[in-house]
């Protein structure tokens, strides 16, 4: 087994790739976004001031997110699968990732959960930082209008409200935050394989990572 590492700017398809790309392969999928979510979300919740370093460190020492077998996101033993993706949190998020702090804790537990191998992960600093040994790197695009379009027919999937302009100018602004801020910006890592998804279908973005993994896959 090996670990596959996607990394791409926000809405890019990454998860909804990772998960089809498990099933293919039996694989597990390690949804990092999610872990940073949860941490915006319990500052949240629990009001602390997440640019004090010791009331953040105290968070992320009592901290406890697990990923159910179905694939429910639980914090601190709670199910917030669906409260973790609102347009609030998602900016919270991008703002509580640009803390070292948050980062040196999640990676640590990222890098310990895909010492099995077997992993899809995927995030923003998976090929550069997380694992930087992973066998396949891949860094997924797609142009704002195509994320935007997407991110509106997925919420509007799930019976969310969502308005286009908004959503493009939230992923702009995300993605400005995230490739500027000072540690572990999203970056192309120089061995990963860039595919930009705006023309291709899910199946399309789906077989061509197939081909590249079967390539390093050691044959039986
Ligand atoms: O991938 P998703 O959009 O759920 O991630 C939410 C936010 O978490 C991103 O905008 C980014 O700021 C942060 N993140 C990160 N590093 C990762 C995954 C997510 O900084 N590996």
């Amino acid at each position: 087994m090996i670990n596959i590492a996607i990394d791409g700017p926000s809405a890019s398809g990454k998860s909804t790739i990772a998960k089809l790309l498990c099933n293919e392969l039996g694989y597990k999928h390690l949804d990092t976004g999610a872990m940073y979510r949860c941490v915006a979300l319990k500052a949240k919740q629990s009001g602390i001031d997440y640019n004090d370093k010791a009331e953040l460190e105290e968070l992320l020492e009592n901290i406890k997110i697990d990923f159910s077998s179905e694939g429910a996101v639980l914090l601190d033993g709670k199910d917030v699968s669906k409260e973790i993706r609102t347009d609030e949190i998602s900016m919270l998020a991008s703002d509580v990732s640009t803390k070292k702090e948050v980062r040196e804790h999640l990676v640590e537990l990222q890098q310990a959960i895909a010492s099995n191998k077997g992993y899809v992960m995927d995030g923003r600093d998976i090929g550069t930082v997380v694992l930087p040994d992973a066998e396949v790197k891949i860094f997924m695009t797609a142009d704002v209008d195509t994320r935007a379009k997407r991110r509106y027919l997925e919420n509007k999937e799930k019976g969310l409200k969502s308005n286009l302009r908004e959503l493009s100018q939230e992923i702009i602004e995300r993605d400005y935050q995230d490739t500027h801020r000072k540690h572990s910006p999203l970056k192309k890592a120089d061995d990963a394989i860039e595919i930009d998804t705006s023309n291709l279908t899910i199946n399309q973005v789906v077989d061509k990572i197939m081909v590249i993994v079967s390539e390093v896959l050691p044959k039986e």
